[in-house]
């Protein structure tokens, strides 16, 4: 290296950490150092000119400071875990900001003493349903359902429908997951049927043998569903027992939704006489995770107290998303699940329309959605799709921004449902870079 080589005039990390301070704020000074190194060495090789060093920075930082990237859904399914369940509501995403900092979520300023966690987020629970006395907010649906059977049945038995007993996917039980925590789990009735007398001839079973049923449980069989001779007791007719009855709603409608009239809510269930029922916040809700307890003073009360409930504490995170969520009348789950073929046709047309020029073989047609994990099993719900060759699907979900498909009738299905409409073009230009490097690569394969 002669004493003038341009290399001999890279810049030092120091000042290009001052350099790149906006950069080291967000993405932190690890990642920003790391960064500018790889491009010292760059230009050091001669691959990148002393002059082009901040370019090369700013290539090697990453985008986003987190690796989650975000998925247009174009399935149709309204709820699926594994893209995470419910969009939030934009006054719910606001809200969450605003929780970021130090927030009074356990905080009374005016005595400066400790008060109930998440109140605002209790009494919004409480405003909507006012058939329940007292709510509690904890960490998802299944700590929810566990914490009420320790709580309310403690050292007694539990009885639940053989044809109640359900995995929520991923290999997890509910009654595995009860017993693995101690609840003594009775198991009545049939596959398919179980009537009231087999829950009674249950609770004089156990008392025969010196012990005590402490709940029944009513679980709602919210990702399957029995068809033919099947049937199982209602809320209405459990709570005749003289037990506690348990309800788990699961998919979390507070009070009847049209769209769903068999979809079980809350609001109905503690009318019938559920002591407690308990849910998710975010399947039909539409909001973060969490899981909701709501019913009778006493029992929400034992459940509040129960020492492992400080182990399911909800997050204030959760807490601020979820009063957000239930202040807001129509949040995005809602608004996807109400939309019908002819609220969705237009949009579609347009977006067929958009990329018939770039796509061979474009379509517009009827679909069967589904409303996915954790509620209205079997329910179809009838929507319209762009319909593209089958070979779309794989780079469009690996794209930027990803954008997952249907695959059905052996072509890639695109359904608006679950899209916001302000993301149309965002989705139309996906479509067209597919069409693009398509091209390119049987352009580049022809010679
Ligand atoms: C989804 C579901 C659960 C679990 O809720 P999470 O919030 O996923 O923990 C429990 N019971 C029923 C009936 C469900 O649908």
């Amino acid at each position: 290296m002669t004493s003038d080589d341009p290399r001999r005039r890279i810049q030092r990390t120091d000042e290009l950490l001052k350099r790149h301070a906006d950069e080291v704020r967000v993405l932190g000074r690890d990642a920003v150092k790391a960064a500018i190194t790889a491009a010292q060495d760059d230009v050091r090789a001669g691959r990148v000119a002393v002059d082009g060093i901040d370019a090369a920075i700013a290539r090697r930082l990453p985008t986003s400071t987190t690796t989650l990237r975000p998925i247009l859904n174009a399935t149709g399914v309204i709820v699926h875990t594994n893209i995470g369940r419910a969009p939030l509501a934009a006054a719910a995403v606001d809200a969450l900001v605003t929780a970021s900092g130090y927030v009074d979520v356990e905080f009374d300023p005016v005595t400066a003493k400790r008060a109930k966690r998440g109140r605002g987020t209790l009494a919004a629970l409480l405003d909507r349903v006012p058939d329940a006395q007292s709510a509690l907010v904890v960490n998802n649906g299944a700590a929810a359902l566990l914490l009420a059977c320790l709580a309310i049945a403690p050292d007694t038995s539990v009885l639940v429908s053989r044809g109640e007993l359900i995995e929520i996917g991923d290999g997890f039980r509910l009654p595995e997951l009860l017993q693995s925590a101690g609840v003594r789990l009775v198991e009545v009735g049939m596959t398919n049927r179980t009537h009231v007398r087999d829950y009674q001839r249950a609770i004089d079973d156990v008392a025969a043998n010196g012990e005590r049923v402490g709940a029944v449980l009513k679980i709602h069989t919210s990702n399957y569903r029995v068809e033919g001779f099947a049937g199982v007791p209602g809320v209405a007719e459990l709570s005749t027992l003289g037990v506690p009855v348990i309800a788990d709603v699961g998919s979390g409608l507070l009070a009847p939704e049209r769209v769903l009239p068999d979809e079980p809510d809350t609001a109905t269930w503690l009318r019938e006489g559920a002591t407690v029922v308990t849910a998710s916040a975010d399947k039909l809700l539409g909001g973060p995770q969490a899981g909701i307890v709501l019913g009778e003073e006493t029992a929400v009360e034992s459940i509040r107290r129960h020492p492992m409930a400080r182990a399911m504490r909800a997050d204030k995170l959760a807490l601020a998303a979820l009063e957000a969520t239930l202040r807001e009348p129509v949040p995005p789950v809602l608004r996807a699940l109400r939309e019908t073929p002819d609220s969705l046709r237009a949009r579609t047309q347009r977006v067929a329309d958009a990329v018939a020029g770039a796509v061979p073989d474009v379509d517009v047609v009827d679909v069967v959605g589904r409303v996915g994990g954790g509620g209205a099993p079997g329910v179809a719900v009838p929507s319209v799709a762009v319909s593209l060759p089958d070979r779309w699907a794989l780079p469009l979900r690996t794209g930027t921004p990803m954008v997952l498909a249907r695959a059905a009738q052996g072509r890639c299905l695109v359904d608006l449902r679950c899209i916001p409409e302000e993301a149309d073009d965002v989705l139309i230009e996906a479509i067209r870079a597919v069409a693009r490097s398509s091209r390119k690569q049987s352009a580049g394969t022809v010679n």
